[in-house]
């Protein structure tokens, strides 16, 4: 059996160790256009803030790893074409320009995302960089050490890491937003004011909604105009999100409006053998059951081995995501799984929502601080559909227990009962999650009409 894969940060080394752990005797050429493979790119911004105990930790894998399991590398080959008919490819070898036709029964499409570069006047400026792979960040790790300045464009969690590390390096931060809140896309109104307080105490200049409408690039500076006003500053970053990266099947495979990869259960596209996984598929989200594109490595990861286990024939079924999540911001612990209200109305999907403060634990401790939680379910079968959290306490787990709730569709009725320990080193009598579904299902009663 041959098979090509294309691409491989995380869904495709993945896919390459799970086929050739499950499958030594398969044939397996890997073509990937960076030197590098497996680069952990959540670690970013904490090296750009000098949080990281050594950059060359933030790869799990490596070519040599991926060769002594069986597979023939092809790194720095730039895969150009890909002929489904005829089942083959073609690269050009970004080394020697060499031109490489190869042939494949099975073909892993894992080519991942590009970030969005919107089409906006003076955007293709030395001083505006991106943050995605290992090139990028070397640039923003270099120039962190001698700019006083920056501007952040994208609210969303990569770019609310970099503004919280630059802020806290020291630097003069400015983050811009269409969105009027910062992590709109993730928690609420009430988690998302009390992290922009934080924002505005460490000296960041809040710019939310406003749209970028030009760059002006001088020697030693950039100025970024909004329709509201002008930032000026040594550098901009640009993380205003991603688009898959799959032009090269378009047309080929069905795809979500936005050019992501539709597969089945098995990760196997609508030509049975192209199976595609991570920032280039769509993915089942669970709380609307709807495919929906959410590019996270969690999901790259899971869909890779799924690939690997699915290669030969239909095995295990893709169980679809929740899309949890958790980012620590000024000491803070955010963390959330499934369906914010404000996800839900753009999504127009009927849910009702509750949120609560407590302490962590009890009083008499030493020590105790409070949590905010927020659960959102539906109003008609109660079926929890999202959870958040936020605290100065690392509360990152219990996005994880949501992320269980929603999985197996618990009802806030058995969210409210369901066993959790009481130890007062670590929660209240009843654990903000249970208190959370009790004061949902307290909500939901108020809510039934009166017979
Ligand atoms: C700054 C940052 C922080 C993040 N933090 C988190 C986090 O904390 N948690 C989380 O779950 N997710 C996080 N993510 C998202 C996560 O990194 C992505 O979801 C993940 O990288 C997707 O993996 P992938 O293998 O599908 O795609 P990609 O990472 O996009 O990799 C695709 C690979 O394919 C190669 N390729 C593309 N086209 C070709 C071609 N034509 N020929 C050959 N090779 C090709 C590329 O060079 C690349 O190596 C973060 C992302 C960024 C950018």
């Amino acid at each position: 059996m041959k098979i090509i894969v294309i691409g491989a940060t995380h869904a495709g080394t993945f896919a390459t160790q799970q086929i050739l752990t499950e499958h030594p005797d398969y044939n397996v050429t890997v073509y990937e256009r960076n030197d590098n493979l497996s680069f952990l790119s959540c670690g970013i911004a904490l090296w750009v803030g000098n949080n990281v105990s050594d950059p060359n930790k933030m790869f799990y894998s490596s070519p040599d790893a991926l060769a002594q399991l069986g597979a023939t590398m092809r790194m720095e080959h730039n895969v150009t074409a890909i002929d489904p008919d005829a089942k083959t490819i073609a690269a050009t070898n970004l080394v020697t320009g060499e031109q490489v036709t190869d042939h494949y029964d099975k073909l892993v499409f894992t080519p991942g995302s590009a970030p969005v570069i919107p089409p906006i006047p003076g955007i293709q400026s030395e001083r505006v960089f991106l943050c995605k792979n290992w090139t990028d960040a070397k640039k923003l790790h270099d120039n962190a050490q001698s700019i006083n300045s920056v501007v952040v464009i994208g609210a969303g969690y990569i770019g609310a890491e970099l503004a919280e590390q630059y802020a806290l390096s020291g630097k003069k931060v400015t983050l811009v937003d269409a969105f009027d809140r910062v992590l709109a896309k993730n928690f609420d109104r009430d988690i998302t004011d009390r992290i922009e307080a934080l924002y505005t105490k460490h000296g960041t200049v809040l710019a939310l909604g406003q749209k970028v409408t030009s760059f002006t690039t001088a020697a030693d500076q950039i100025t970024v105009i909004t329709d509201q006003a002008a930032y000026t500053a040594d550098i901009a970053v640009l993380a205003v999100g991603f688009r898959p990266r799959t032009e090269l099947l378009q047309n080929q495979v069905d795809m979500l409006a936005n050019g992501a990869v539709i597969t089945d259960a098995y990760m196997q596209s609508s030509r049975p053998e192209i199976f595609a996984a991570g920032d280039s598929a769509a993915v089942h989200y669970n709380p609307t059951g709807q495919d929906d594109y959410i590019p996270l490595a969690t999901n790259a990861v899971r869909q890779g081995i799924l690939i690997g286990k699915n290669i030969a024939a239909p095995t295990e079924r893709y169980l679809g995501t929740q899309a949890s999540s958790a980012v620590a911001l000024f000491d803070m612990t955010l963390a959330a799984s499934g369906l914010t209200a404000a996800g839900a109305a753009a999504r127009g999907i009927t849910v009702d929502s509750v949120t609560i403060e407590q302490n962590y634990r009890p009083e008499f401790m030493l020590t105790t601080t409070p949590v905010t939680a927020s659960l959102t379910w539906d109003p008609t079968t109660h079926q929890v559909l999202g959870g958040a959290f936020y605290s100065a306490h690392d509360v990152s787990m219990s996005a994880n227990m949501i992320s269980m709730a929603i999985q197996t569709k618990m009802t806030i009725e058995t969210l409210s009962m369901v066993d959790t320990f009481f130890q007062p080193n670590f929660d209240q009598p009843i654990n903000w999650v249970n208190a959370v579904a009790m004061a949902a299902l307290e909500k939901a009663k108020q809510a039934e009409p009166a017979i």
